[in-house]
């Protein structure tokens, strides 16, 4: 099974892969997570990409597909994955599509989270995430038991870099001049499902499990 998570910074789409990954146990292929960890080691990935993503801008697709490519070359991507956050341009999703004819391979399903602006900034100021096991908290609507630390495994909660107010209008005006036309991209190859992410988690996530067993991915 093979999902792509769609949508802006704030949608819930980190939220969802969890709980999808909870209930069938394909890993997550998040590229702003694997960016994340190459920073904090430091290594070349990591050197190479920190200047954009801390200012919320998109790292050159370049390194976005060979991480891509290596990634789903790994043993436990075998019975599919779900992405988070790739693709995010019009030319990543090209790419994808020629990685996978090579790999005989298809989507299944995108999900489109649709999302209003103020909920965006509600969310993302407010959002903590654990450094340990990489839990998502928010302190308005889903706060931690014990503040700043992870009620899953005790790992201590942070702010992203990236989720201060300026940077976070960043993402958005780079979401909605290279990312949203992957929309219509992906509804004329008639793969995709909108979901209204203003709505509370156990309802996004109802439609697009309903939508899973529909198509026959899931039993
Ligand atoms: P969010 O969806 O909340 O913006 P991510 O964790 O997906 O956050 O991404 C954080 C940052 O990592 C982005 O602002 C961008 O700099 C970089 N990034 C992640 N995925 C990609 C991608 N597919 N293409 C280019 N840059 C990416």
């Amino acid at each position: 099974m093979i999902i792509i998570l769609l949508g802006p910074p704030g949608a819930g789409k980190g939220t969802i892969a969890n709980e999808i990954n909870r209930r069938v146990s394909i890993p997550i292929i998040a590229t702003g997570d694997i960016l994340r960890n190459a920073i904090e080691k430091n290594i070349d990935l990591g050197k190479k990409a920190k200047s954009f993503v801390v200012s919320g801008k998109l790292v050159p697709d370049e390194y976005i597909i060979k991480i891509v490519e290596d990634r789903i070359a790994e043993y436990d991507c075998e019975n599919g994955f779900i992405f988070d956050g790739f693709p995010r341009t019009i030319n990543q999703a090209r790419e994808l599509d020629m990685v996978f004819k090579k790999l005989n391979k298809n989507i299944d399903q995108v999900f489109y989270f649709d999302i209003s602006y103020s909920t965006i900034i509600n969310r993302l100021s407010a959002r903590r995430v654990c450094t340990k096991c990489g839990a998502i908290y928010n302190l308005k609507y889903d706060p931690p038991e014990k503040a700043d630390h992870c009620s899953k495994c005790g790992g201590k909660l942070i702010q992203r870099v990236d989720d201060q107010e300026d940077t976070i209008k960043k993402r958005v005006d780079v979401y909605n001049e290279e990312t949203s036309p992957l929309v219509s991209y992906y509804e004329k190859k008639n793969i995709l499902t909108r979901i209204n992410a203003d709505q509370d988690l156990k309802d996004r996530f109802e439609i697009i499990w309903h939508r899973l067993i529909e198509i026959g991915v899931i039993k």
